[in-house]
């Protein structure tokens, strides 16, 4: 039988070696590796700061924290996104209020945006969703205008490119006033666990980087303690596989737009399957996955079949991603019902995520587009009332 994954990490021999060699020093956690780590990724990214933490939840967690977002704020965003988008949220009791999505980039509808705002709005929360940017042009002449914050969920879009207003091109993660990353094994690089804040604001990567160690000043003893803190430090060992993967990323960021040009070829004939729409001029995706999704006339079920049918024959594939505002928990406390954000419910019904990692071949990609075919001909509508009759 065929194993392909859903994903799989990059690694190189050289990759290896230099978590190794970390492992031979007496400094496993903030050593010399972590500022290396900080200071390449913010010259990557364009920005002047940079904080590495755990994991891309607490660096979410700790920019919210650190905007001074709270209880009795309102933050407007997405409800098809990874969890972890509005939980930052939850975690500093402030209310996540969604808006819809647009059907074609799946992004936050910033036509929905001002809508929601109220009194209480303090902040803009918008995901760079499946590596392609947000609409940060209006977004950001929306909070201006209102007032807001505006906080980068780029977690998905290392080495996406943006051009902002002036004209001039940026990268994801510096269109907001705060962005930030994760380095989970299924992103564009990775770290094992690890995340990192990029923002240009002094004050606010200072309140990072002492909340993620305690709450310890900089230059004070360890058991000073300036505000309360948290133990989201990112050990020498991920920032070590850090710094050799950010090395290689322009280079694995090309491995990816290969692979998902693959698919966009070979599904072009597929009329079932509509493939993610081609770049908006003035953003380029960086391509974290390949997400298809099924045409208006499938169902839920069909979809499900579909990834059942897919996983039988060792392929993997997900349905990403289940709209947060019907997750139990995001549900009892804000009080959603099915309904509620019908564009999200409807895309989220007839997703499915295929295979994609740097190093899937061009045959795969075919045996995966076969397989999904065939599934797809066993589920169609038009199949189903056939059998039914
Ligand atoms: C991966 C991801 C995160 C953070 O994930 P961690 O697993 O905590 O590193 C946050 N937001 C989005 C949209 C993500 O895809």
């Amino acid at each position: 039988m065929m194993q392909i994954p859903l994903s799989q990490p990059d690694l190189t021999e050289a990759d290896i070696q230099a978590v190794v060699e970390v492992l031979r020093t007496p400094m496993l956690s903030l050593g010399p590796k972590l500022p290396e780590f900080e200071e390449k990724m913010a010259a990557y990214v364009g920005c002047k700061y940079a904080v590495a933490v755990s994991s891309g939840t607490s660096a979410l967690h700790l920019i919210v924290r650190a905007l001074g977002v709270g209880e009795g704020d309102e933050v407007i965003t997405t409800p098809f996104s990874f969890v972890a988008s509005a939980n930052c949220l939850l975690y500093e009791r402030a209310r996540p209020v969604f808006v819809d999505i647009d059907p074609l980039t799946l992004n936050l509808d910033v036509g929905l945006v001002e809508a929601a705002i109220t009194p209480r709005t303090k902040a803009i929360l918008a995901v760079d969703l499946f590596g392609r940017p947000a609409d940060w042009n209006r977004l950001r002449e929306i909070a201006q205008r209102h007032g807001l914050l505006l906080i980068e969920d780029s977690c998905e879009a290392l080495g996406a490119r943006y051009r902002r207003a002036g004209g001039t091109w940026a990268r994801c993660g510096a269109l907001g006033d705060v962005g930030c990353f994760a380095f989970y094994p299924n992103k564009q690089m990775t770290t094992g666990e690890g995340g990192m804040i990029v923002t240009d604001r002094e004050e606010i990567a200072a309140l990072c980087r002492s909340m993620r160690n305690q709450g310890r000043d900089e230059g004070a003893g360890w058991l000073q303690h300036g505000r309360l803190g948290f133990n989201y430090r990112l050990s020498d060992l991920n920032c070590a596989l850090g710094i050799a993967q950010l090395a290689r990323l322009e280079e694995m960021l090309a491995a990816r737009r290969r692979v998902a040009n693959w698919y966009n070829e070979a599904l072009a004939d597929l009329p079932e399957v509509q493939t993610p729409a081609p770049d908006e001029p003035g953003a380029e995706t960086s391509w974290f996955v390949y997400v298809v999704r099924l045409v208006e006339g499938y169902t839920r079920a069909d979809r499900d079949a579909i990834l059942a049918a897919l996983r039988a024959q060792g392929i993997g594939c997900s349905d990403y991603f289940s709209p947060l505002h019907l997750q139990p928990h995001l549900r009892a406390l804000l009080g959603h019902r099915e309904g509620d954000f019908p564009v999200t419910e409807s895309v989220s019904a007839r997703t499915v995520a295929l295979p994609f990692y740097n190093r899937l071949t061009r045959e795969q990609v075919g045996e995966v587009v076969r397989a999904l075919w065939k599934a797809v001909q066993t589920s169609c509508p038009a199949a189903r009332k056939t059998k039914h009759q």
